[in-house]
């Protein structure tokens, strides 16, 4: 990797710039740098060198000084982050603290961030189902939004391209709802969720469950191991890092691909403070970057920008982006920017027993579990309330420990737990209509410690989203019991927006500039040499796992501007 002299014009002056290294940086980097082009990553955050900077990756429970669990003050200190049950003493340096970024919640909103290279494709669960055209012609089916300016055909072939690099494990199930993909062997499912597969197929037409696809090297090919990585053993510790690289990272794949080809400067501790504008050019010039220690600011150029900030962060990277030409954000010529936020409902869950197949002993160890297709509303609607849900459904068998009585009772009963019945579970995975009052704006008085302004968020559930939970709660119950499970206790889990951790939106695609800030290939309508391609650009949010189809946009997007950039378009 180079290293910069940051007072030559010259030396800041790169082919592209990619304003993070998150799950969607990563892409735009590797994407760049295969087609020859000098680029810049700028992250604001720290370097995470995989393997050598996962602390915790081989430590047993016995080597935390809490057996993994955050003492009350550190809770006490991090109510938002606190609440992300990936947040634990084993991953917590990933993640971060309350107090060190702070927003202003116009309506309660648990922002989950990682500021690091790598960003969140260190924590995710990995769980990579494609959109469908159900998902791509919503909008325009069902009046809301605005319609998106691609479909599924437009996207398949990156799709095929993302997964066959990362590394996807997952089966044919040949549903028209969730397209299949360029697979590595799925992983099983366990003998109670097989079960409930075929009692659900059997007793309820058109609902599917299925083995979720993730991003798990279940049978390495050349190409992953050309990337230094090797099979998942399923020691499911993923979000430490994984020192095996069996699942997809940042860290472990796109960036030291994009390294090798000697294309790639990464500079960490660059806070992206706004995209540069030139006014008689009438394009972006470059970025305006904070280093994240010394506060010294400093200008990088390149011919094209990607901003893979993060939804949220790229909404206030842009929003902050003023000129004489954008004097309310780059492109933000229709007043749009920052607005029809919108993310996924994960408000319900339900849980049962279930009393059969007791011979078997053992749910069995591997880094996904089962997963529900939306069912609702998908081929025609149905019901009363927009759009649908997916569900994740997963089944477990453990050693129950009585901790009850006193002396040798209590020795006794430790020393002799009984396997427990099996327990099933389901959380709800829901889509959200993007709507105008669900924004986020710059503070006009409060700034960072970066001088940045801070974000206000002001974005919340609706009539909508509280029908779709007690569908989700009454579908399951129905097929819990029609299951034979006992014991069924669903549950109205109330939580904030943002700890779906899947926030999208604000900077929408569309065919309309008055009414969107993005075109087909992720350009600003109004600044073409300026992409956005992670969450913020999408028109509507599906119900599916969103990473993976911010990994095709990018891919698609930058092989785009890589063309447009050799015929001079650009
Ligand atoms: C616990 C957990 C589980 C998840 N599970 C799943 C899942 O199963 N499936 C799925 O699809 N998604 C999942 N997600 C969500 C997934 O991680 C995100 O969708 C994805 O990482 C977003 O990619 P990104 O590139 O947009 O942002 P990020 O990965 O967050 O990367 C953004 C990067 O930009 C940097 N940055 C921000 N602002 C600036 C600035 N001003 N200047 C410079 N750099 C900046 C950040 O430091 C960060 O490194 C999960 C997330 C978490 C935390
Ligand atoms: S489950 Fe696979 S990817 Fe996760 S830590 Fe284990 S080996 Fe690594």
């Amino acid at each position: 990797m180079a290293y910069l002299n940051i007072n030559s014009i010259k030396e800041r002056t790169f082919d592209a710039i990619v304003i993070g290294s998150g799950m969607s940086g990563g892409w735009a980097a590797k994407e760049l740098t295969d087609n020859g082009l000098k680029t810049l990553v700028l992250e604001r955050g720290r370097d995470v060198k995989h393997i050598k900077d996962y602390p915790t990756a081989n430590m047993y429970p016995f080597e935390f000084e809490h057996r993994g669990e955050l003492p009350l003050a550190v809770k006490k200190e991090n109510p938002v982050v606190g609440r992300c049950y990936a947040f634990g003493e084993s991953t917590a340096h990933f993640f971060v603290k309350d107090k060190e970024h702070p927003y202003i919640q116009e309506k309660e909103f648990d922002w989950i961030r990682a500021y690091q290279v790598g960003g969140r494709s260190l924590l995710w669960a990995r769980q990579t189902q494609r959109w469908s055209d159900f998902d791509f012609s919503g909008p325009a089916r069902d009046g809301f939004a605005v319609d998106w300016p691609i479909r599924y055909a437009d996207i398949a072939p990156w799709y095929s391209h993302v997964e066959k690099f990362a590394g996807i494990a997952g089966n044919k199930d040949g549903l028209q709802e969730l397209p299949d993909g360029e697979f590595l062997p799925g992983f099983p499912l366990n003998a109670v969720e097989d079960y409930f597969k075929k009692q659900v197929s059997e007793k309820f037409k058109g609902r599917h469950i299925i083995s979720g696809r993730c991003a798990h090297l279940s049978r390495p090919e050349p190409v992953h191991l050309e990337q230094g990585r090797g099979q998942c053993l399923s020691r499911t510790l993923c979000n430490r890092g994984c020192p095996l690289g069996g699942y997809y990272s940042s860290n472990s794949s796109t960036l030291p691909w994009a390294a090798k080809s000697g294309h790639l400067t990464l500079r960490p501790f660059s806070v992206v403070h706004s995209i540069l504008y030139d006014e008689q050019k009438g394009r972006a010039s470059g970025v305006r970057v904070i280093d994240a220690n010394t506060k010294e600011e400093t200008e990088y150029y390149a011919k094209i920008i990607f901003v893979n900030a993060g939804s949220v962060n790229t909404n206030l990277v842009l929003l902050n982006s003023v000129s004489g030409r954008f004097p309310a954000g780059l492109g933000n010529d229709n007043g749009l920017l920052g607005k029809y936020v919108a993310f996924h409902n994960y408000s319900a869950t339900i849980s049962a027993e279930f009393d059969g197949l007791k011979e078997f002993t053992t749910d069995g160890r591997r880094p996904t579990g089962g997963y529900v297709p939306r069912f609702r509303n998908v081929f025609k609607q149905e019901t009363d309330f927009l759009r649908g849900y997916a569900a994740g459904f997963s089944a477990h068998r453990g050693l129950d420990r009585d901790t009850g009585g006193f002396g040798t009772e209590l020795k006794e009963n430790i020393l002799n737990p009984q396997l427990g019945p099996w327990r099933v579970g389901s959380h709800m995975m829901a889509e959200t209509i993007p709507k105008e009052s669900n924004y986020v704006s710059l503070d006009p008085d409060r700034k960072d410690a970066w001088g940045i302004p801070q974000l206000r968020i002001s974005v919340a559930y609706d009539d909508n989203d509280e029908k779709m939970r007690k569908d989700y709660l009454a579908q399951f119950e129905e097929m819990f019991a029609a299951a034979g499970f006992t014991n069924i206790q669903p549950r109205n889990k109330p939580m904030a927006p943002g700890l779906d951790i899947h926030e999208m939106g604000g900077v929408r695609m569309g065919k309309d500039p008055k009414t969107s800030l993005l075109n087909k290939w992720n350009q600003f309508h109004a600044c073409k040499n300026v992409f956005v391609t992670d969450g913020a650009c999408m028109t509507s949010t599906s119900t599916q796992n969103p990473s993976l189809t911010y990994m095709a946009i990018t891919a698609r997007a930058a092989n785009y501007a890589a063309e447009e950039l050799k015929k001079r378009n650009l």
